[in-house]
């Protein structure tokens, strides 16, 4: 058995040890890290609202109203007025019947998979999806197939060879390469075979589609069963949380028997509170998603004109994808250098060989902001 040191050492090796840095500001445009300011282009915050005056105050007369804990999971004295009215207007906005609040992404799809799925039965994962639906799948001890990403073909032909198909999940935007999922081949496969889907919109909700519904508004679907859609809290909305939502019938079902909502102490009110009031701004200002929009067009422009490849993504992430590990951390090195900060995403969090630099942008950042980040990349990746 090699020691814990040997093993830490091995990684170090291969370029896979992981780091953090301390930051010393709010995530934002410009942050302090580790005693060195640099212009950021790597947080999940695609609206700027993680530090906006508005979602702050919010924050604070939650607090001063609820205090700092939930005290207590939903099922016993944990779920509050904040918690309940949060639910309300998440449902009413993305237009279901119903919606319930998970205190992470993480624990949402393992509350949704373990929930809905038994031992017989079959869940179909696209090859790329979140770790945290690959690890919810695992856990049920169901029989896992994992397809070719996006390959509705593929997934097509296991479910006709599949006598009970448990469930389908899917990232809607993949949260490494920005692409979206098939979600209305997804939807009509579900339908034929009947099976729940689960569509995982961490990156696509606040950010896609005209009023920020998420990617069923940007592709023109309503939600309805048999989708179940789940959504997280922490990177467009910028505060924390994550939810799940549906028909009546599916939301009571979860409220009955998914594990990491049942066991686990509510997120605190306040937070709620915080999530309310940026939600607010997610309805009234569409020009932060224009705006995005903008940006993202501007770098990718500019990153043809450097001659690089581009993925597919028409969303805020935006990867360059540059194969072994090292080009990765090296790259990542350079930008540093210039005062750019965007980290090295490396195996196992993407497929062997596909290292890259996991560009975001957010509606915080302006066109100066893209402009310096091509001049950087333009001396990262050619030196
Ligand atoms: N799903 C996807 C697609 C994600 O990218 C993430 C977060 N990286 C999660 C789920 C987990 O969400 P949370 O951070 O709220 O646990």
């Amino acid at each position: 058995m090699k020691t814990l040191s040997e093993e830490l050492a091995l990684r170090r090796a291969k370029h896979l040890y992981r780091e953090r840095h301390v930051l010393e500001s709010p995530t934002g445009v410009e942050v302090r890290l580790d005693d060195e300011t640099l212009l950021s282009f790597c947080s999940n915050d695609y609206l700027g609202l993680a530090n906006h005056p508005r979602v702050i105050d919010a924050f604070r007369a939650g607090a001063n109203r609820y205090g700092v804990g939930a005290g207590a999971s939903h099922l016993v004295s944990g779920h509050s007025r904040a918690h309940h009215a949060l639910e309300e207007e998440l449902a009413d906005f993305i237009g279901t019947e119903r919606a319930l609040l998970f205190s992470t992404g993480y624990m949402a799809n393992l509350g949704v998979v373990g929930a809905l799925t038994d031992r017989q039965e079959v869940i179909f994962e696209d090859r790329l999806n979140h770790a945290s639906l690959i690890d919810a799948a695992r856990l049920t001890r169901a029989k896992v197939i994992r397809y070719a990403h996006a390959d509705t073909k593929h997934l097509g032909k296991m479910l006709a060879q599949t006598p009970r198909p448990g469930l389908i999940t899917t990232d809607a935007v993949f949260s490494m390469d920005g692409d979206m999922a098939p979600l209305a081949t997804l939807h009509s496969l579900a339908m034929r075979h009947n099976t729940r889907w689960l569509a995982d919109d961490a990156h696509g909700f606040g950010v896609l589609g005209r009023n920020g519904r998420g990617s069923f508004e940007h592709l023109g679907l309503t939600l309805k069963p048999p989708v179940i859609y789940m959504a997280t809290l922490g990177k467009a909305l910028g505060v924390f949380g994550a939810f799940v939502a549906g028909e009546t019938a599916l939301i009571e079902t979860l409220i009955q028997r998914a594990r990491t909502y049942i066991y686990t102490t509510a997120l605190p009110p306040a937070v709620a509170e915080a999530v309310r009031a940026s939600l607010r701004i997610v309805r009234e200002e569409s020009w932060r998603r224009e705006h995005l929009q903008v940006l993202v067009e501007r770098f990718r422009m500019g990153v043809k004109q450097l001659g690089y490849s581009l993925t597919t993504s028409a969303t805020p992430i935006q990867p360059l994808i540059l194969g072994e590990a090292q080009a990765a951390l090296d790259a990542s090195r350079r930008l540093r250098e210039q005062g750019i900060l965007v980290p090295a995403i490396r195996p196992p969090t993407v497929p062997e060989g596909s290292a890259r630099l996991r560009i975001t942008f957010s509606a915080a950042h302006d066109a100066t902001h893209v402009d310096r980040l091509l001049t950087a990349l333009e001396k990262a990746i050619s030196t």
